[in-house]
């Protein structure tokens, strides 16, 4: 099942095209608020595994009038340096434990966007998110699945000048500019995305960027919330940015950051893909 944000309101995006307003379909018992769901993910998920094959006419809307899926997270975590090869072209090590930081939700879109360029050194970094969808505290990692609500694409859109300003890397701020959390096109449900690993691409200017596997992140899914629940409780509706593949501008020689009029596409098997294009601020 794939959850979209159309207008503000929760729909399902139907394998044929088109998307049924869930608020409609379940006559008043899910939504309209595409938030809502994750706070009742197992009754829903209960309720529309029996609701069928959502034929009813659909809506047709344009791309621009799909939200953030998952539009108001309490908690955004991120990981840093979660690729060896990402970390490599960065000259670090690979770490041995998870690096967190977080987006401020503020920051977080649909997925076709236009984006002002805060600084001129604004960077892409193509990830898989995670959004929850059972509290996850103390999880161990076998059970951390169960936890998911399902997976979207993500870009952690970073300005790099302001992420290394003074002693310390300021990601959450760097990273949290209006506009630089482009999320979507929707949620694809743990169960439907399945087990297997999937194919991450960044594209600029239709130039392939970053191209890596889900299967090459240095902890797995599993292992961030095993490492981060044992910390702090993971919320239904928070997301989790699982890290970015190598690739990254800011690491290319010449270092090559975004500029007005470029198109930048995400796009993740078996989820879809964001479209973003950069504005002078
Ligand atoms: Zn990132």
């Amino acid at each position: 099942m794939r959850l979209a944000n159309v207008d503000e309101r929760l729909m399902v995006a139907r394998t044929g095209g088109g998307f049924v307003d869930l608020a409609t379909a379940s006559a008043g018992r899910f939504g309209p608020d595409p938030q809502s769901v994750y706070e009742r993910w197992e009754e829903f998920a209960d309720w529309a595994g029996t609701a069928g094959e959502w034929t009813d006419a659909g809506y047709d809307p344009p791309v621009q009038s799909l939200g953030a899926p998952v539009p108001r997270p309490r908690q955004v975590f991120a990981a840093a340096l979660n690729y060896r090869e990402h970390a490599a072209e960065g000259g670090f090590d690979a770490p041995t434990v998870p690096q967190i930081f977080t987006k401020y939700p503020s920051c977080l879109t649909g997925p076709v966007t236009e984006v002002a360029l805060a600084t001129d050194k604004v960077d892409w970094e193509a990830e898989l998110v995670i959004v929850i969808g059972r509290r996850a505290y103390m999880v161990p990692r076998d059970a951390a699945w169960s936890h998911v609500a399902g997976v979207m694409a993500g870009q952690d859109l970073s300005a790099r000048d302001v992420q290394r300003t003074g002693p310390t890397p300021q990601f959450s701020l760097a990273k949290s500019f209006p506009g630089f959390g482009p999320t979507g096109p929707w949620v694809v449900s743990a169960d439907e995305f399945g087990e297997e690993p999937a194919e991450i691409e960044c594209l600029l200017n239709g130039e392939l960027v970053q191209h890596a596997s889900s299967a090459e992140m240095i902890f797995s899914v599993a292992d961030l919330i095993e490492h981060i629940s044992r910390i702090t409780p993971m919320l239904p509706g928070d997301l989790l940015f699982t890290g970015t593949p190598a690739g990254v501008g800011a690491r290319r020689d010449p270092p090559r950051f975004l500029r007005e009029d470029d198109r930048l596409l995400t796009r993740i098997a078996r989820i879809g893909e964001l479209t973003q294009v950069f504005r002078a601020a």
